[in-house]
This record gives structure tokens, sequence and C-alpha cells, in this order.
């Protein structure tokens, strides 16, 4: 995850280490879901600025559209494999995600950014059947959002942070 004025003096050095050693580096944009609550928009690192700081050094081949997945993806022309980025802020990709999260506490979540949770856990120990817990994941995903809204003034903060959610 890079961050303006943190990180984003190691972009090139990052995409390096991936080159080096045979690994896709995968870089994300800065979310409004770290612990601390310090995120602010202008700390964001776009996907465009990060593939410009390595194209500049490393000359890059964007790869056939993404699909499902969450990254952009690049290949260096010099054949030393590939880079892919995550546009969460500044393209956001919402509508084609197909994500779903179970918290380690038992908590489906249908975004990252959702404000609201079902209960898995609790349906579990009350002894609900499997057709009751279909029944409640089907209803939950049934209210998966069309976006995140960052940047929109209607967006609001979930609680958990990313670490919590398992982004
Ligand atoms: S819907 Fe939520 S989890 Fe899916 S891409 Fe958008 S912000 Fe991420």
């Amino acid at each position: 995850m890079i961050q303006r004025g943190v990180n984003d003096d190691e972009i090139v050095a990052l995409a390096q280490f991936g080159r080096d050693k045979g690994v896709e580096v995968r870089f994300i944009e800065y979310m409004p879901l770290d612990a601390q609550g310090h995120w602010l928009n202008e700390s964001v690192v776009g996907q465009d600025e990060i593939v410009a700081a390595i194209h500049a050094v490393f000359p890059l081949e964007q790869l056939p559209a993404r699909g499902a997945a969450p990254a952009d993806r690049w290949r260096y022309l010099d054949g030393m494999g590939t880079v892919g980025v995550i546009p969460t802020v500044t393209k956001p990709f919402c509508g084609d995600c197909d994500r779903v999260r179970l918290t380690a506490d038992g908590q489906f979540r249908t975004c990252l950014f959702a404000t609201d949770e079902f209960d898995v856990r609790g349906l579990l120990r009350s002894g609900a059947t499997d057709d009751e817990v279909e029944a409640l994941l089907r209803r939950a995903v049934g209210t998966k959002w069309a976006g995140h809204r960052i940047g929109d003034v209607a967006f609001v903060r979930p609680r958990r942070s990313m670490s919590q959610i398992g982004g």
C-alpha cells in the first residue's frame, strides 16, 4: 500500500524487488481502512502515478482487462515479469467485484467498506441448519452495494480496519 510522504519514494525499489525475485509485486492504493484513522485523500498515490514511476525506469505494457480480479497488470517490456496495481480509490472496479468476506470472528461482509455485518457465527452456534445458513448468505449477498462511495459526502468509514476484515 503506497502512501504519499511515507513510502512513495520506494515504488521503483519495490518493483525492482519483484523483478529480482521473479515475483509479481502488487501495489494497492491507500484506502480509508487504516487502524489509526489517519487516511486522507491527499495521501493516496493513484495507479497512474505508480505506473508512471515504474514505467520511467522499467518500461511497461498493460496486459488485457482483469475481469473480476482486483489488480490491473502490466508486463515489463524486457521480459522480467509482471507488476500489478489495485486502483480501489482512483478507478473503482466495484461493478466487477464478486468478493465477500468472512471475518475471523464469524461475521459475513459483502464489501471491504460494508457498515453492516451478518452474524454467521451466532447462527451456527444456535444450531442452525445448513439451509438456514445458506439463506442468510443469500440474503447478505443480495444487499451487496454497487460501490464503496469513497470521496462521496455520504461515505461512512467502516468500524473495522483492513487487518480485522482480511483485505
Ligand atoms: S465492492 Fe467493496 S470489496 Fe468490492 S471492489 Fe468495491 S470496495 Fe472493494
